[in-house]
């Protein structure tokens, strides 16, 4: 089978994938063989490919929002992050396992979904309809999943003021979520594709600042630099939650300017199957717009270059033909 790997992490322009033949995996105790048919291309993906996160085993695929069926049974699934967890610890006795130490994650401690078929743990796949086309329900395993947990984090009260900064596949989902709530939306994005996509969607602004004090806000771009001024424009008691996996350094915080008034910065830690179970449930019921960008199979490294360039407008999967 096909197998995207990478190879040599580091820029995108020093190729760090590589495309390879390899024997489709035999499923273990508790596992089951998909073929995939689709793959979400999300920014950990990247990060893993730059080596912002680094390799856990060496030639990796990545992809964690994989699309497919179950050998043997037909069934359609979905692969996501959260590969397994060791369901003792004190956090997945508490309904934490996100927070699980021995939790294992898809195309990072195990191969992805960038390849023609993936093994993964029975009880962590995702059962999804058959009759909705693959490249619609990919994005749903991360990016919507995870800006799921982020909204929770994020304590948006009912019919509250909710910053969105950054505007890429998670944000696009997120700000689906909390507008159908009953959320104001401002999107803070540079990018003036995403700033019209936000508005499109139901945003109340899309710019450089929101236009009103916020009640809370949630960062998806991995840029610390911004959490300064995303404190700052939180109203009274609001919380900022950060979304990403990776986030470049924060710079030096003032009480006064960026806490004080009982604001709150919090983090943002993978999610746990009922997360997963929510917001699925959730998307197949209230399908959300699902603005994604085709890449075909073999273009994996032109994806992941794009979403480095910020050229992605919504969503990248990787499709079969
Ligand atoms: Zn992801
Ligand atoms: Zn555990």
């Amino acid at each position: 089978m096909r197998a995207w790997v990478v190879d040599r992490p580091g820029p995108m322009a020093s190729r760090p994938l590589a495309l390879i033949e390899r024997e489709v995996p035999e499923p273990g105790p508790g596992e089951v063989l998909v073929r995939v048919e689709a793959c979400g291309v999300c920014r950990t993906d990247l990060h893993l490919a730059e080596g912002d996160l680094a390799p856990r085993r060496p030639r990796t695929s990545p992809g964690h929002q994989a699309v497919g069926r179950v050998e043997g049974t037909g069934e359609r699934v979905g692969v996501a992050w959260l590969r397994s967890t060791c369901g003792t610890c004190p956090y997945c006795r508490r309904g934490m396992e996100n927070l699980c130490p021995s939790s294992a994650y898809t195309g990072w401690d195990a191969d992805g979904g960038y390849a023609d078929y993936l093994v993964a743990p029975a009880d962590y796949v995702h059962p999804l309809p058959g009759d909705v086309p693959a490249e619609r329900l990919a994005p749903l395993l991360c990016a919507g999943i995870i800006g799921y947990r982020a909204l929770a984090r994020c304590d948006l009260p009912a019919g509250g003021r909710l910053g969105i900064y950054g505007f890429g596949a998670s944000a696009h989902l997120t700000a689906q979520a909390a507008i159908a709530q009953g959320a104001v939306v401002h999107a803070v994005t540079r990018s003036a594709a995403s700033r019209e996509l936000a508005l499109e969607l139901g945003a109340a602004s899309a710019g450089d600042r929101p236009p009103e004090p916020l009640d809370a806000a949630i960062l998806f771009a991995p840029v610390g630099d911004l959490v300064p001024a995303a404190l700052e424009a939180l109203d009274r008691g609001g919380t900022l939650a950060i979304a990403g996996i990776h986030l470049t350094d924060v710079p030096v915080l003032n009480y006064e300017r960026h806490l004080f008034q009982e604001r709150t910065l919090r983090s943002v830690t993978a999610n746990t199957r009922a997360d997963g179970r929510a917001y699925l449930e959730l998307a197949l019921a209230h399908p959300p717009r699902v603005t994604t960008v085709p890449y075909p199979f073999e273009e994996a490294g032109r994806a992941l270059a794009d979403l480095a360039a910020g050229q992605v407008n919504g969503a990248a999967v990787l499709v079969k033909d």
